[in-house]
């Protein structure tokens, strides 16, 4: 059986006890996080939160890159939510590479010119989180009462630290 197959299936077994199905659109916690794709992170499951309940952005790192900000725009304008909560993680695969790196790999194994990516790698984590909560802060059309923390999830013990308490822009 494929993985797209065992997927489906256990699919048809989700389905089956499914009961939120009128779940509104806005998240009821009026909240929404960004954090990394890595396989090890159940956001969901590590912040008790439920289907309905938040936003929950991913992408290599969990960075603060223009498309995850064209998501919170989305998610604090027109969808209610109140609070955004970065969540870097130890051990991320974001710590082991540049640009020139990855640049380099691509011209060599695909042929292919990336100098006009930023893959938005970095080298240390707590200032990664500190940069991104500053970015969200920074973007105006997010508007000046949003809550934005940061935070660092170690993946040994589940735990989350907090590394920038929530601030807005009305208080900072
Ligand atoms: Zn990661």
């Amino acid at each position: 059986m494929s993985e797209l197959q065992r997927m489906l299936q256990a699919n048809e077994t989700f389905a089956e006890g499914f009961t939120a199905g009128d779940t509104p659109t806005p998240p009821a916690r009026r909240v929404a996080i960004i954090t990394c794709m890595d396989a090890r992170i159940h956001p969901e499951t590590a912040l008790g939160l439920e289907i309905g309940d938040a936003h929950v952005i991913r992408n290599a790192g969990g960075r603060a890159s223009d498309d995850a900000i064209r998501s919170l725009i989305i998610s604090s304008r027109l969808l209610g939510t109140r609070e955004v909560a970065v969540i870097h993680h130890t051990e991320c695969g974001m710590l082991t590479f540049s640009n020139d790196d990855l640049r380099a790999k691509l011209a060599e194994e695909a042929g292919t010119d990336a100098s006009g990516i930023d893959f938005l790698p970095f080298s240390d984590l707590e200032q990664s989180v500190r940069d991104d909560v500053h970015r969200i802060l920074d973007t105006l059309h997010i508007d000046d009462g949003i809550e934005v923390s940061g935070h660092i999830y170690d993946v040994h013990t589940g735990r989350v630290r907090t590394v920038v308490p929530a601030t807005s822009r009305a208080t900072a």
